[in-house]
């Protein structure tokens, strides 16, 4: 799931980015369009001024020539007299000099008769307007003459007074041709149109001689420029985005030359702006281009060390996956190991309560078999001495203490059945009175207070009596160690009725030191061969058993006290020998 997050957030990344792309060359297109265009265009208008300049001052320079040659006296005299080789000769050194393309010079009569070129051909020549008169004589003219389609002639005529008398004129044939060489242009056409706006000089051939609106729709252009020209049909407007995206269209500056009303008109294409542009959008595309190969890269990158670190995790997984499973055989191993000490134990446990038991029989009965012998010594001599009634009443007392150790031997052999065989209702108050008795002689030696507070009614339980009075009697003698050493001891017994049945032993005794390990088996405080600190959790054991609890705790005064709750015998009570509880 986090993976295709992640793929989903890349894919997302690389497209974004590359939308920012376009948009980017979109806007930068428009951008930088325009600025190359507007300088485009302030570049042409700079040309357009310097080319409208460049034919001022070829006009302006050349326009004294023809008054210089007007007041030469070699001019006028040789005019005069017909020494016309002089003058050529004199107009081809003032040609060099100038850079004019001829100089001519007629006689009155409007005929050719001096040239600075040698091959001229002397005769009349048309020349319109017409000639220049003595009236007007004191003015320069001039005149355009179109020698044929594509070619015109720019002249200054000035007469040549003599006397007061207009004998010839001077023409100074201006070199503009020379301009439509000098602007050509991959990216520009020039057209300069005169007052009627017909097109006098041009970079472009084919206009010439014609209208400029006329030339130009003329078809067919050579030049790249022309051929945008045509594709746009027309000159467009600057502003307008359409007309150079496609690098076709053209850029029209007209500027007026200020020399009869002459009009220059100059052609940019938008092809170098294009050009231009291109040359940035192209290297944008590849910045863009290595931006996302360099993102690509390190997408890449980052999925490898992602599959790296997953990779990574899973063998980490895998070894903890061994680990774990070596701890489970182990712990396994310990389990059955503990099963096997548990089993040991209990049997030990067994073998114990046995000795213990066996201690306790035998002490039981070794007492009633001493008082026994006594008591069979006594009547023995009462017999001898004829006191019948007295040895009688000795033997009574034998025959109570066999009765007694029928009574323990009883417990033994009950002792041996199972629990739930055992299972009988009783009045805890005769458990109390039995183990009492059991122990009687034991109290009795001891001069011990006993106070009994058993009640009236009976207090039934279930359970088993040996059993129950097993526990009573190791809790006694527990007592009984406990007050061995008091000035006054004291044991007190104490049959509750709550919700339980409670039955209290507490003494005033010293305490119990641990009461945390109490119910542990072998804790004792007790020496050797005095006790194996097993009764207690023996005694805990078959409480629980029975469905009650046995618990210790130091009384407030001085002493200790145990209780054994077990619940009372009702109709709705616990019964452990129901297997539906
Ligand atoms: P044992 O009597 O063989 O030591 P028990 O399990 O009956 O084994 O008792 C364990 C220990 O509990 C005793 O050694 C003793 O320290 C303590 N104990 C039992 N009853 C009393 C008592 N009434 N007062 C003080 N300590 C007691």
């Amino acid at each position: 799931m986090y993976l295709i997050i992640v793929q989903y957030k890349q894919k997302l990344l690389v497209f974004s980015f590359i939308l920012i792309g376009l948009i980017v060359l979109l806007l930068s297109n428009v951008f930088f369009t325009e600025r190359f265009a507007e300088a485009t265009k302030t570049q042409s208008q700079l040309r357009a001024g310097r080319q409208s300049n460049a034919i001022i001052g070829e006009l302006k320079r050349n326009q004294i020539v023809p008054f210089l040659l007007s007041q030469d006296p070699v001019i006028i005299s040789g005019l005069s007299t017909g020494k016309y080789t002089i003058i050529s000769e004199r107009l081809t050194d003032f040609v060099s000099e100038t850079g004019l393309s001829e100089l001519r010079l007629f006689d009155f009569n409007g005929n050719i008769v001096a040239s600075s070129k040698a091959n001229f051909t002397k005769g009349a020549e048309t020349i319109e307007p017409r000639l220049p008169t003595a009236e007007d004589s004191k003015s320069t003219v001039f005149k355009t003459e179109q020698l044929n389609q594509q070619n015109f002639k720019f002249s200054y005529l000035r007469p040549i007074i003599d006397k007061g008398k207009s004998i010839g004129y001077i023409a100074a044939d201006i070199n503009l041709n020379q301009f439509e060489e000098r602007w050509q242009s991959p990216f520009e056409a020039v057209l300069i149109s005169d007052a009627n706006g017909q097109v006098v000089i041009s970079t472009e051939k084919r206009w010439k001689g014609k209208n400029v609106s006329e030339a130009l729709l003329l078809e067919g252009p050579k030049t790249a420029i022309n051929r945008a020209f045509h594709l746009a049909g027309g000159y467009l407007e600057l502003n307008n985005l359409s007309n150079f995206l496609d690098g076709q269209a053209v850029m029209r500056v007209d500027v007026n030359i200020p020399y009869n009303s002459w009009r220059l008109s100059s052609f940019s294409s938008y092809k170098s702006v294009r050009e231009r542009v291109n040359a940035i959008l192209a290297i944008e595309i590849m910045v863009f281009s290595i931006i996302v190969a360099l993102l690509f890269y390190s997408l890449n990158r980052q999925a490898q060390s992602q599959t790296v670190a997953l990779k990574k995790e899973s063998d980490e997984l895998r070894a903890l996956n061994l680990l774990l499973k070596d701890e489970i055989s182990i712990r396994k191993k310990v389990e059955e190991n503990l099963e096997v000490v548990e089993q040991s134990l209990i049997q030990s446990q067994k073998l114990a309560v046995l000795g213990e038991m066996s201690a306790a029989v035998s002490h039981e009965l070794n007492q009633p078999l001493a008082a026994m012998k006594t008591y069979l010594a006594a009547a023995k001599l009462l017999f001898d001495r004829r006191r019948t009634q007295e040895a009688l009443s000795s033997l009574q007392r034998i025959d109570d203490l066999i009765e007694r150790m029928s009574v323990i031997t009883k417990q033994l052999k009950s002792h041996a059945r199972k629990v739930s065989d055992s299972l009988v209702q009783i009045d805890l108050r005769e458990v109390v009175t039995n183990s009492i008795a059991i122990m009687e002689l034991n109290l009795k030696q001891n001069i011990i207070t006993i106070d009994l507070n058993l009640g009236k009614t009976e207090v039934l339980v279930l359970g088993d009596p040996i059993r129950l009075e097993q526990v009573l009697i190791n809790l006694i003698r527990n007592s009984l160690d406990a007050v061995k050493e008091e000035s006054k001891p004291m044991i007190e017994i104490s049959l509750l009725i709550q919700e339980n049945a409670i039955l209290r032993i507490s003494d005033n005794g010293n305490g119990i030191e641990d009461l945390d390990s109490l119910f542990e088996p072998f804790y004792t405080t007790k020496d050797a061969g005095d006790g194996l600190g097993l009764g207690l959790s023996i005694s805990s054991s078959i409480i629980t058993d029975y469905g009650g609890r046995l618990t210790a705790r130091n009384s407030e005064t001085k002493g200790a006290i145990f209780e054994i709750e077990l619940p009372l015998l009702r109709d709705d009570n616990f019964n452990p020998l129901n297997k539906d509880n």
